[in-house]
């Protein structure tokens, strides 16, 4: 299926909001979706693990697998209560044959690196072990990051570094590096541009200088989008751990632990 090619960045796809009889939430197509749908019906898979991280709810996806365990969906995203579609909470877990297989984690506005990663250390690392899939997709929405213009949290690209990192090795260690990384939203220019390299590099293991080159500041003023980032990660800031945050965020976590069996504790 491969030949030679370990892992695929798509930064154009991630559209996950289309639905099989609609468009929705900028999406007419369903790449991802579209994409599972072909690796079961032309490879014969029968274990696809999708990860997405982008602000909003991967509704498209989930529900089009809703009933499918051969899909092990994980979500991260804005709580439905504050953001777009309103979807993806903890009780969401698959039905029938897919129970279980379904995973939300919805985190509230204004969720940092911290809680954030704490999360994502407690769920993804278990699941996909347990899960063993035979190929990951990953949908890498920007929208995550910090100013974002359409979604509410607050990471940085030190997170979207740790996150990819953690996904490109735990491909290798489960199922031979297959591994697609697929873009998604991202509304604030020069954050969506920095993630996405950011992610590339974790799987070309590449380190690019910090600073960005001058043609590509030159190419972003002419665009009109005011002054460019001039460095390709944030600065770290030291910032008030939010217990409260974190307590929420460590309670979603425990409600998963009660509702999905590959994640529980005993
Ligand atoms: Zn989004
Ligand atoms: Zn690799």
């Amino acid at each position: 299926m491969w030949k030679g090619v370990e892992h695929a960045f798509n930064p154009v796809g991630g559209l996950h909001h289309a639905h099989p009889d609609r468009a929705s939430g900028f999406c007419i197509f369903n790449d991802p979706a579209l994409c599972i749908a072909y690796l079961k019906k032309k490879y014969g898979l029968k274990k696809i693990m999708y990860l997405d991280i982008d602000a909003h709810h991967g509704d498209g996806v989930m529900y089009g697998f809703y009933s499918d365990p051969s899909v092990l969906d994980i979500d991260f995203h804005e709580d439905g209560r504050y953001l777009f579609p309103g979807t993806g909470f903890t009780n969401e877990i698959g039905e029938g044959e897919g129970r279980g297989y379904k995973v939300n984690i919805p985190v509230p506005p204004f969720t940092y690196d911290e809680p954030y990663l704490n999360a994502f250390r407690e769920v993804v690392p278990k699941l996909t072990r347990a899960y063993e899939p035979e190929i990951v997709l990953m949908q890498c929405g920007a929208d995550s990051h910090a100013n974002d213009l359409l979604a509410h949290l607050d990471l940085t690209t030190h997170a979207y570094g740790e996150i990819v990192s953690t996904i490109h090795r735990l491909s290798h260690e489960v199922c031979d590096g297959r591994l697609v990384v697929l873009g998604g939203g991202g509304y604030n220019l020069g954050n969506a541009v920095r993630c996405w390299t950011v992610a590339f590099n974790e799987l070309a293991e590449a380190r690019p200088a910090e600073e960005i080159p001058k043609e590509w500041l030159d190419l972003y003023r002419n665009l009109g989008e005011g002054e460019p980032p001039r460095f390709l990660h944030d600065k770290p800031e030291p910032r008030k751990r939010d217990e409260e945050m974190l307590k929420h965020i460590a309670g979603i976590v425990a409600d998963l632990q009660k509702r999905i069996p590959m994640l529980s504790k005993t």
